[in-house]
């Protein structure tokens, strides 16, 4: 039976990475994956258009993305870090892009950057196994020997990969087999959660604004100080980077304030409204606001301060002025609840890092077992970090068997 130098399990952005890495290497590499394509998620990320990485920072900011388990990534990164990934597109052919340090393909299309990938594993001429899932892991003389597929072939390898992601978006094929997997060999798990998460509101208005991305505002959660960022509606909620990264702390029954100018105090919003409904005293107030304010949310926003969208500017009263202005201001939503795996961007918790060798990603507990990607108790924030941790763990991979 062929023995290959490297068996991958999972076809995400951390099991390509590593097939081709170490096929770069001369490496004879098996990439076996359950799902008949690889990149189920990776097609999903960005919206679409896969947000890579994300730049402009010292490896020890991008690690503090992670929390207090990030210093595990430090390693890594002296390896495999931004630079050496934008280097690695670049070098091979993906043209990128970048805005506001989030890192894009330039062609703007998750299904090119899956295509990169797998020319880049045709060329390398890893040996790909799609429709393939593998139940079990046999051991001999307390090493892995093959790995056991639900068709009952079995594979040979010197080395073995786990990088079955985590358990959120399970949709995509990632159900967390591999830490059923791991346990099994005496590995621990940290407690798993969903995380950047969306958030479901009472609020049943914000259905009709599904897709509208509110873009410099503050969002403030209960009585903290407010963040600026943005505010992606949903037919549930909302979601959107900065909600996505504040929902660790959101929990059922809290309170989210959106400030629609968040550069404005009450008053000075309410002068320059005042001015504005006098310079055009004749127009309805929904033609001078529209230029201001996304016409579906005002809408909304006119409706709890309750004015007509007909009503003609001289007409406003200086009470329901007032009640604009503190609307414009304070959109408040009220928390139902975050949605659970089934839509969380990504798993929290995973294989413990006190089990895992930072410098080589292997375990401490399996003489021939490596871990890369999202299975490993790490999580970041959303921006492209994610991405990049699942590159960097895969690629040390590659460089150390
Ligand atoms: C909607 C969405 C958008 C996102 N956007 C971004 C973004 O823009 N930027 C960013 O940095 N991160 C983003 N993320 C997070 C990012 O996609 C993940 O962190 C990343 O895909 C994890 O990669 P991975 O290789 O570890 O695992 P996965 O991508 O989960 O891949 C694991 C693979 O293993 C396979 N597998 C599992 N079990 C078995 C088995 N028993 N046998 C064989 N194969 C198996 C699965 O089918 C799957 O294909 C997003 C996530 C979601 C859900």
């Amino acid at each position: 039976m062929l023995k290959y130098d490297l068996c991958i399990i999972g076809g995400g952005p951390a099991g390509m990475m590593a097939a081709i890495a170490s096929a770069e290497r001369e490496k004879s590499v098996i990439l076996i994956e359950k799902n008949n394509d690889l990149g189920s998620k990776l097609i999903l990320t960005g919206g679409g258009r896969c947000n890579l990485t994300h730049v402009g920072l010292t490896n020890r900011e991008f690690v503090s993305k992670f929390g207090k388990n990030g210093d595990f990534l430090l390693s890594p990164f002296s390896v495999f870090g931004t630079e050496e990934l934008l280097d690695f597109f670049r070098k091979r052919g993906l043209e990128l892009e970048i805005e506001e340090g989030k890192v894009y393909p330039q062609v703007k299309n998750s299904k090119e950057v899956l295509a990169f990938f797998k020319s880049q594993l045709k060329k390398n001429k890893v040996t790909i196994l799609t429709n393939s899932e593998v139940k079990d892991f046999l051991f001999k003389d307390k090493k892995i020997e093959k790995v056991l597929l639900a068709d009952k072939k079995e594979i040979q390898a010197n080395n073995f990969l786990i990088a079955t992601g985590g358990k959120s978006y399970p949709i995509t094929g990632s159900t967390g087999d591999g830490y059923a997997f791991v346990k099994k060999m005496g590995h621990s798990i940290t407690e798993l959660k969903p995380a950047l998460t969306p958030v479901e509101t009472k609020e049943k208005w914000v259905v009709a604004l599904k897709g509208l991305t509110l873009q410099d505002v503050s969002i403030r959660l209960n009585k903290e100080k407010g963040v600026l960022g943005e505010v992606l509606f949903t037919h549930f909620g909302i979601s959107g980077p900065t909600i996505l990264n504040l929902s660790e702390r959101i929990k059922s029954k809290d309170k989210i304030y959106i400030d629609l100018f968040p550069k404005k105090n009450i008053e000075e919003l309410e002068k320059e409204i005042m001015i504005s409904f006098e310079e055009n005293f004749k127009k309805t107030i929904n033609n001078v606001l529209s230029e201001v304010v996304p016409f579906k949310l005002l809408s909304i926003i006119l409706n709890f301060s309750d004015i007509q969208k007909e009503e003609i500017c001289r007409n406003i009263t200086k009470e329901q002025r007032k009640k604009l202005v503190k609307n414009l201001k304070n959109i408040e939503l009220n928390v139902v609840g975050l949605l659970g795996f089934d839509k969380a961007m990504v798993t929290k918790g995973g294989i413990s890092l006190k089990e895992i060798d930072s410098k080589t990603l292997k375990s401490k507990l399996v003489k021939n077992l490596y871990f890369a990607g999202e299975i490993i108790d790490l999580n970041g924030e959303s921006g492209g970090y994610n991405l990049q941790m699942c590159f960097t763990t895969g690629y040390v991979v590659a460089q150390s068997i």
